[in-house]
């Protein structure tokens, strides 16, 4: 589904009005150095970098930071912390002039510690880990008191002295926030701050006995950076509260001189077919199953780089997945048509040979030679460009392409039948060489003749059976390729298990057009007919697969696949790739799923659909069974196509069709105000259920009473003269803020159209 900007984009605009934090936008990448990023943090990436990018000229400023969150002594390493710094610069994002690091804050999150200490919110525990946990409680029990939480002031401060003076072994006692033992929420009974660790960090050494918790240094990490918008992922949810009260109650921001950051959280990225857990990762690498973090089948962003991916293809991805707030598995095939979608405008055609298969030309001289050309791209690209492919008596075809007994339709070589060899003549088969082996014969080599004259041209009378690619063998050069298949063969995989045994095969006989004999090693090229691949090795040359030229997972499940991307009409005069967007991915999905194409074909009359709209219903069935339930339900088509084209977000979680054509029949019918909408719109989606009941509950019913309404309209004008002032005076943008400082003030429930009017009668 399309949705509009994200919601985090939807939430920084807001702030951006309100002047929340100054007009600043600050974001942060946070990584822990214990392993090498993967693509889920490639989306984070994107999110982060890419919104400090945005808002670079419509905010007072904006940056990413890039933070290492190396408040872990043990398991980092200087290794990840390169490797890092690598992947975010190679995906195109710049981080200033240099990384961040958490533990150069340990001295000022050590003296915020310590005045917490004096006011009296945190103290010295001297309970284990495991009597801790016990006094905790439960969900349905509030936590019982340590016997050390009363411990006076001055005490606590001398012990929090002497765990930082190392005096004090690991796990002899931890600081703890003094908050609230029967919070509802568990993260806030009396949270560890920080522990006894006699560890060696890897830019500290040993100075720092005790080490922060992520609770702890996390919000402070953010405040002393200005950041503005800290963005993580939805298992946060629970810390946010926690977040709040550290910036709260160390004033730590206001210290620094800015407003408070804010936690937004967003639903992880998820691929099927992948693991995306470090520690799985990790344990692929440690135990052997591939030959490093960088192997080209690893989900990493090193391995996918080793692959051949681009980071355009990378960042497209994550611009086709959008944000969303509600976890859900993204189809693998979604990044693989991406990444094939972005090799399409820059690697050029080439013709080579897997498993070679002989051919002989009976009608061609011995030794003739004979140059032809071939188009370095097709023409729906545009690019310019050819090669010379020279073609003699000796080819070399690929060995699937030829079967002594095909099955009907079959569209390649076979006896007696003529194809014609890509850039070159037809040729037909007349006769099959075997060789003896065990279970029967072996076909070695195809003896054939060529047709005179027809290169470029179908003479009449001549059935032609498809068109293959071949190398010339007297001039090809030979290479070893690599083909990769997904490392996984179960969708959710859980651990080494559920491996693929054949996701890496190695071809060493192949023999390539000699156009390639000087190719640069990282250059991509697309073997017609094979896929697009990139030379990993030259002198001897080593080509990896990069990607197939389209889905075979999805063909063998569905059937019916497109032979080739389709390319939209206006592609034919590019010269450069544009942004690949996802209402191509939407067009090629119609040309896979036949249920798909005819929603396009049909629904634009049976619902008055506009083409924009019946495009972005019909790129995959979640949005579209959603707007057929919720029309079925009984709400109007026009306004169910507006909600799921600009408010339901790339993952509908629990929203149903029936309760969005309740929710919609609920606003059309004056019910309920947009605003109000939406946050039911929210709930349905996180935790689902009924929306009239949702409205009534939460008292969102939509208040046009003028009685009610005209108090907050003047109070919102009492608050702001100033912009009264500055409005009267002619700015008449200004309106727009008034109207949402009202409808805000009724929590969404005002309706619009009457603020409207008593907003306009009063400002003049
Ligand atoms: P792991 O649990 O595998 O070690 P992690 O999430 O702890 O991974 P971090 O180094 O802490 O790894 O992650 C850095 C940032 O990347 C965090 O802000 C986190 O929210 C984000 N991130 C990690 N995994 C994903 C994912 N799958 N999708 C989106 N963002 C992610
Ligand atoms: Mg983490």
């Amino acid at each position: 589904m399309a949705g509009v900007a994200d919601f985090v984009r939807e939430i920084i605009d807001g702030d951006l009005r309100t002047g929340r934090h100054d007009g600043r936008v600050v974001t942060r990448f946070p990584p822990e150095p214990n392993g090498y990023l993967h693509i889920g943090h490639a989306k984070s990436i994107c999110l982060n970098f890419g919104i400090a990018a945005d808002y670079a000229g419509s905010s007072a400023g904006s940056r990413c930071n890039l933070r290492f969150d190396d408040t872990n002594p043990e398991k980092e390493e200087v290794e990840y912390v390169e490797s890092i710094q690598d992947d975010v610069r190679w995906l195109g994002f710049s981080f200033g002039d240099q990384a961040l690091y958490a533990s150069d804050y340990f001295a000022e999150m050590y003296e915020l510690a310590e005045d917490l200490v004096r006011a009296g919110k945190a103290y010295v525990d001297e309970l284990s880990d495991e009597e801790i946990k016990a006094h905790r409680g439960s969900l349905t029990e509030p936590g019982r008191p340590s016997p050390w939480r009363d411990r006076p002031v001055e005490e606590n401060l001398a012990l929090l002295r002497r765990m930082r003076a190392g005096e004090l072994p690991d796990g002899a006692c931890v600081l703890r926030a003094r908050i609230d033992l029967a919070a509802p929420n568990m993260k806030m009974r009396d949270p560890l701050l920080y522990r006894i660790r006699h560890a060696t960090h890897h830019r500290r050494g040993d100075e720092w006995p005790i080490y922060p918790l992520y609770d702890w240094a996390h919000p402070l990490s953010d405040a002393i950076e200005g950041i503005t918008h800290s963005i993580c992922t939805l298992e946060f949810e629970n810390n946010r509260e926690l977040y709040d009260w550290v910036l709260e109650h160390t004033g730590v921001s206001e210290r620094h001189g800015c407003s408070r950051p804010q936690q937004v959280e967003f639903a992880r990225l998820n691929l099927d077919y992948t693991v995306m857990s470090k520690r799985l990762l990790r344990g692929l690498v440690d135990d052997g199953h591939v030959s490093g973090w960088d192997d080209p089948r690893m989900p990493t962003i090193a391995g996918m780089r080793r692959r051949g991916y681009r980071p355009e293809a990378i960042r497209a991805f994550a611009d086709l997945i959008g944000v969303a707030k509600v976890n859900s598995v993204v189809d693998v095939g979604k990044l693989e048509f991406c990444v094939r979608d972005d090799l399409n405008w820059v690697a050029p055609r080439v013709l080579g040979v897997l498993r070679p298969l002989r051919v002989t030309v009976t009608t061609w001289p011995e030794g003739g030679v004979d140059e032809l050309t071939g188009p370095s791209f097709p023409p729906d690209v545009g690019m310019p460009g050819q090669r010379a492919i020279p073609f003699g008596r000796d080819l070399l075809i690929e060995g699937d392409d030829f079967l002594v007994d095909p099955p009907a339709g079959y569209q390649r070589l076979a006896p007696g039948r003529t194809v014609r060899l890509r850039h070159g003549p037809l040729i037909t088969c007349d006769e099959v060489v075997e060789e003896e082996v065990e279970d029967g014969g072996k076909v070695v080599e195809l003896r054939c003749s060529h047709v005179p004259g027809s290169v470029g041209v179908n003479p009449p009378g001549v059935t032609v059976s498809g068109v293959i690619h071949w190398v010339s063998a007297a001039h090809g050069v030979p290479a070893e390729v690599r083909l990769y298949d997904r490392l996984f063969r179960t969708p959710q995989p859980a651990g080494p298990a559920d491996l693929n045994p054949d996701s890496l095969e190695v071809l060493a006989g192949a023999v390539l057009e000699p156009s390639l004999a000087s190719a640069e090693r990282g250059s991509r090229w697309q073997l017609e007919r094979l896929g697009y691949f990139v030379v990993d090795g030259v002198d001897p040359l080593v080509l990896n697969r990069i990607v197939t030229l389209r889905d075979s997972w999805a063909a063998a499940g569905a059937g019916a696949a497109p032979e080739r991307p389709v390319a939209s009409a206006s592609a034919k005069a590019r010269t450069r790739p544009p942004r690949r967007s996802r209402a191509e991915y939407r067009a090629e999905a119609r040309v896979r799923d036949a249920v798909l194409a005819e929603r396009h074909a049909t629904w634009p009359a049976a619902y008055g659909l506009s083409d924009a709209e019946a495009d972005l219903l019909t790129g995959d069935r979640a949005a579209g069974d959603l707007f057929e339930v919720a029309v079925a339900a009984g709400a109007a088509a026009a306004a169910v196509a507006r909600w799921v084209v600009n408010e339901v977000p790339g993952s509908p979680g629990r929203l149903t069709g029936e309760a969005l054509g309740a929710l919609v029949a609920a606003v059309e019918a004056g019910e309920v105000a947009g605003p109000a909408a939406k946050d039911v719109l929210s709930e349905l989606v996180e935790r689902g259920g009924d929306p009239r009941a949702i409205i009534a509950e939460r008292g969102l019913a939509k208040v046009d009473d003028e009685s009610a309404l005209v108090p907050l309209v003047e109070e919102v004008m009492a608050a702001h003269p100033d912009k009264v002032g500055a409005y009267r005076d002619g700015k008449a943008a200004l309106f727009g803020f008034f109207m949402g400082q009202v409808v805000r003030a009724s929590a969404g429930k005002a309706d619009p159209q009457v603020v409207k009017r008593l907003l306009s009668e009063r400002l003049g």
